[in-house]
């Protein structure tokens, strides 16, 4: 830490209205983001790649750099795409996927992995990946912090100082004030750099508080509830949460529906 380089903090895991589970405004999350003094976020909603988009053009305005990304489901698990100006398609394996994500000229990480849960890519999944280099040369990473994987968190750091991934830690924030509590140093302060040290496995992961799970799931609980009956807020301040915008939601029902029949790569 500190020393002659400058240290940048990026929060590489955050999800915005565009996905079904998340209650952040794109500028909401910018504004928070910006706040709580990350240099580099990517924007990694479920299988829609929109909300990096609009917060990559929203962006110059907080002072925070945006990586376009999206959370795929693949076959075997959630995967994190960076660094992609298209959306990889759903539903493949995870080899297929990462090909699909080099091919755009992103990189990828391993978000809560080894927890076998029907969400996560277990153990052999990731492991397969490092005898290919078409392969190995697009995951770069692994989320050794999540808040949603705390039980396993630890057993993700033991094992990921034998594998020659650059370690990350993710807010996966669904909820603002989650914003950059799992955070990920790197040599730098832009997204090229922070791409340099994931490429380099030089990133530095900062786990969130202690015992933060059930704070997050009473936010979430209570935002969720809102989106439900339709609205949605800017504001990061959780009081403000009534005060609150109506969501479109039929909008955002027919782009989920237009993006998940697209399908075109
Ligand atoms: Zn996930
Ligand atoms: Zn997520």
């Amino acid at each position: 830490m500190g020393g002659t380089y400058s240290m940048g903090f990026a929060d590489i895991h955050i999800h915005t209205i565009y996905s079904y589970d998340a209650t952040t405004t794109v500028r909401g999350v910018l504004k928070q983001a910006s706040s709580v003094g990350l240099n580099v976020i990517a924007i990694t909603d479920h299988d829609d790649i929109r909300g990096a988009f609009d917060a990559r053009e929203l962006s110059s305005q907080y002072g925070v750099e945006v990586i376009s990304g999206v959370e795929i489901n693949t076959r075997d698990g959630h995967l994190l795409a960076l660094f992609v100006e298209a959306m990889p398609p759903s539903g493949l394996s995870l080899a297929e996927t990462l090909k699909h994500i080099g091919g755009l000229g992103g990189i990828a990480v391993a978000p809560h992995p080894f927890n076998q849960l029907p969400g996560s890519l277990s153990m052999d999944n990731v492991v397969s990946t490092l005898t290919k280099p078409a392969l190995k040369n697009v995951l770069r990473g692994i989320e050794v912090y999540n808040m949603t994987n705390q039980p396993f968190d630890e057993r993700v750091q033991r094992l990921s100082d034998y594998l020659p991934f650059a370690k990350t830690a993710g807010s996966d924030a669904h909820v603002y004030w989650a914003i950059g509590t799992g955070k990920t140093e790197f040599n730098g302060t832009t997204a090229a750099e922070l791409r340099t040290a994931l490429e380099s496995g030089t990133t530095i992961p900062h786990p969130y508080e202690e015992d933060i799970m059930r704070k997050y799931l009473f936010n979430w609980l209570r935002r969720i509830t809102m989106r439900k009956l339709g609205y949605v807020s800017d504001s990061p301040e959780p009081d403000e949460a009534i005060q609150t915008q109506r969501m479109d939601l039929r909008f955002t029902k027919k782009q989920r529906t237009e993006g998940k029949s697209k399908k075109k790569s």
